[in-house]
């Protein structure tokens, strides 16, 4: 099983990057800045074979691109793309709305993602069931809205969730399923210490479901327990 994480360094990324060695799988862990990625590159260390950082800045398409190249010269196939960096900027207030935030919420939470999946399409295409795993949250869901908070990081997972179900269409004719995830509270720098999961736990689930997945759950968004929460 080869994956690709991105976001690797820390938090679910990281935790996503121990289960799937756990599993044997070779990963790519792509992190804004693998030099300083220490938990990373102890890691690297113990499975010298099959854990290789690579450096990405999602809000660089030409960073994407350049993944995309060294990717190439490492492998020619690709079973799971895990789009899990993400950001939330928080102390968004009505009536103090600011366009940077807005646009840089929906550039890495969105533009990236879905550039590096259309990047890594010919290589998902190569993998054994392969599937993109797009990691939301229950604050996209427009079904669930009850609050004015985090609006900029809630509008940007709900455009995820809508970029998942259009990669679907166009990647399922070349066999590759493409999920939304939502991993629940879990205890990371952006959810915070009084979070209910840890990442570990959050990960096993969604490993769990994302794996046993069929096409008709790409219509959903999967939580970490496997069942669909609202869109
Ligand atoms: P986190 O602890 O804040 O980690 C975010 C990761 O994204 C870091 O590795 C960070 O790298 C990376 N990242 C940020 N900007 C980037 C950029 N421009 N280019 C590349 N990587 C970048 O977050 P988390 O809790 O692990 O969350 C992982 C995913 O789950 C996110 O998509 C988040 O929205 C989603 N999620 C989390 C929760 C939760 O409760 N934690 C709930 C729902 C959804 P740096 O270290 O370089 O900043």
């Amino acid at each position: 099983m080869k994956v690709l994480i991105t976001g690797a360094n820390r938090g679910l990324g990281l935790a996503f990057v121990q289960a799937w060695l756990r599993r044997g799988a070779t990963v790519f862990a792509a992190c804004r800045n693998p030099g300083t990625a220490q938990a990373l590159n102890r890691l690297a260390s113990d499975h010298p074979a099959r854990l290789t950082l690579l450096p990405l800045d999602l809000g660089n398409p030409r960073s994407i691109t350049a993944l995309r190249a060294e990717l190439g010269l490492l492998t020619d196939g690709l079973d799971r793309l895990f789009n899990n960096a993400g950001i939330l900027v928080g102390g968004e207030r009505f009536g103090h709305l600011d366009a940077e935030t807005m646009s840089r919420s929906y550039a890495i939470n969105v533009v990236g993602p879905v550039l590096l999946t259309q990047a890594c399409a010919d290589l998902l295409e190569n993998g054994a069931s392969p599937r993109v795993i797009n990691l939301s949250s229950g604050l996209g869901s427009i079904g669930k809205v009850s609050a004015f908070t985090s609006p900029s990081y809630n509008a940007s997972k709900a455009a995820l969730n809508m970029w998942t179900r259009l990669l679907a269409q166009a990647l399922n004719p070349r066999g590759i399923l493409c999920f939304a995830v939502s991993p629940g509270w879990v205890r990371t720098d952006m959810g915070g210490e009084q979070a209910d999961l840890s990442p570990d736990e959050s990960v096993a689930g969604l490993i769990a479901a994302t794996e046993s997945a069929d096409e008709v759950a790409q219509a959903t968004l999967l939580g970490h327990d496997g069942k669909a929460l609202p869109w």
